[in-house]
């Protein structure tokens, strides 16, 4: 059925009209005004309204065995939350550990995606050990159209990997045009400093951040723009937390090392205070790397804002209450991790764009246009034009409401931001045409999403 969205203000990371925009077989196929609809057309009236290309969430985790307990999403309740809050397309963390086979775990996530996603979705392929048959199984997931791999500079011997896989890895992707996105902590401090507070008694959450600090990802961030700087690969610091690890960041970027930033919800609104609160409620905010002192909130706005940090995702990852007591005992228990994945957008809209810290155009292409240029989905995705999906976000910046556990549709039974208000969120949201959500509900198909092949594109 074809599709006409009428008279809504379009923003996109360059431009600002208002405009009809037409949609037959899941492409927008004319943008213009005074459209008449032919019968058989669904219209949405978007007069006071934004509609945005739909927004990408470049780092989350749905099906994910990690510190000897399981992420609680599925696709499907992760992808309704996801389109709930204007997200289209998410990339998921393919996280075999040490111990699998690369191969093996790469079949095992997709199918875990495969018609169980109602909204578009793709991988970035973790390497977690570079031995005999490495190149050959990572040549192959590229072949399928998986172009982007992960590296953990941290979680030493389980996801953790060294500094010669790191190396091989990114000689690898240099040829193959891959980018590599990397979680930047060094391990080894992160291990002595852990065993350090044990010894001393020191086994709250509370210290959970005093075993990861500032210096640590510093230091993690500077090792792997090195090893960029001497592959020539292009890489990715995926939730940058700080200002001295965005420094290491921009250093590299200066002196021409191909390094692009991501930092993630929790690290604009929530500080290290929130992990300090006593029991579960600290638990709940464990999360590597940590939440950090207040100051940093404001450099990684002005630095999201300027553009010098690339993108604004979520490291979606929620664990229930019962989950975070794992760590009850130890904070290096605690699995790590928070949900985000429906709130990222109402976020960075009302916290962001409502509050002056972030131009419009900015918060579309830092939630959106730019993940989707450096993971090789634009122009098909990322942006309004003809001949893109039409994945749209008809959006109501007039809506006032406030987060809770209580309304929020991740499979979780807290939520990280809860009792925050937002000020706007999607009225409608289609994916290649149809439209999934209405209002805040779930309408739409729940097999919708399919997998995003994607071509190499860092030659
Ligand atoms: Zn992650």
């Amino acid at each position: 059925m074809p599709l006409l969205i009428r008279d809504g203000e379009i923003v996109t990371a360059d431009a600002r009209y208002h405009a009809d925009i037409y949609v037959e077989s899941e492409t927008i196929t004319r943008i213009g005004e005074n459209f008449e609809a032919p019968p058989e057309a669904e219209v949405i009236d978007a007069s006071g309204k934004y509609v945005f290309p739909g927004f990408i969430d470049p780092h989350v985790h749905i099906y994910l065995p990690f510190m000897a307990t399981f992420a609680k999403d599925t696709h499907e309740t992760a992808s309704i939350a996801a389109l709930i809050g204007g997200t289209t397309t998410y990339i998921e963390m393919c996280c075999p550990s040490r111990l699998d086979d690369a191969l093996e775990g790469y079949h095992l996530w997709r199918s875990k995606a495969e018609g169980n996603s109602a909204c578009d979705y793709t991988f970035h392929m973790a390497v977690s050990k570079y031995i005999g048959e490495t190149e050959k199984q990572l040549r192959e997931i590229v072949r399928d159209g998986v172009t982007s791999f992960k590296v953990f500079l941290a979680y030493k011997n389980f996801f953790g990997i060294d500094d010669g896989e790191l190396y091989r890895t990114l000689t690898l992707a240099r040829k193959l045009g891959v980018i590599v996105t990397a979680h930047c902590e060094n391990a080894e401090l992160v291990a002595q400093l852990q065993q350090d507070l044990l010894s001393a008694g020191k086994t709250g959450p509370e210290w959970h951040e005093p075993s990861r600090p500032e210096s640590v990802e510093a230091e993690g961030t500077h090792h792997f723009a090195t090893f960029l700087e001497n592959t020539g690969a292009t890489g990715y610091v995926v939730h940058l937390s700080c200002e001295s690890a965005l420094k290491a960041a921009l250093a590299a970027k200066e002196r021409g090392v191909k390094i692009s930033i991501e930092s993630v919800i929790p690290h604009f609104l929530l500080d290290k205070t929130h992990a300090e609160r006593p029991g579960v409620e600290g638990m709940k905010h464990v999360m590597s790397p940590p939440l950090r002192e207040k100051r940093n909130q404001g450099v990684l706005w002005n630095a999201l804002n300027a553009g010098l940090i690339d993108t604004a995702g979520t490291d979606h990852c929620p664990f229930d209450t019962e989950q975070k007591l794992l760590g009850r005992d130890s904070f290096t228990q605690i699995p790590n991790g928070i949900p985000g994945i429906e709130e990222r957008v109402n976020l960075l809209f009302t916290y962001g764009v409502q509050r002056g810290k972030l131009d419009l155009h900015r918060f579309v292409e830092a939630a959106s246009t730019r993940a989707a240029k450096l993971f090789g989905l634009f122009p098909a995705k990322g942006t309004i034009a003809v001949g893109s999906d039409a994945d749209l976000v008809i959006y109501d910046p007039s809506y006032r409401g406030v987060l809770s556990a209580a309304t929020q549709h991740v499979n979780n039974d807290y939520n990280g931001f809860e009792c925050f208000p937002i000020e706007g969120r999607p009225s409608a949201v289609t994916v290649r045409g149809k439209v999934q959500v209405r209002d805040g509900a779930f309408v739409g198909e729940r097999a919708r999403g399919r997998f995003l092949r994607r071509e190499p594109a860092h030659f």
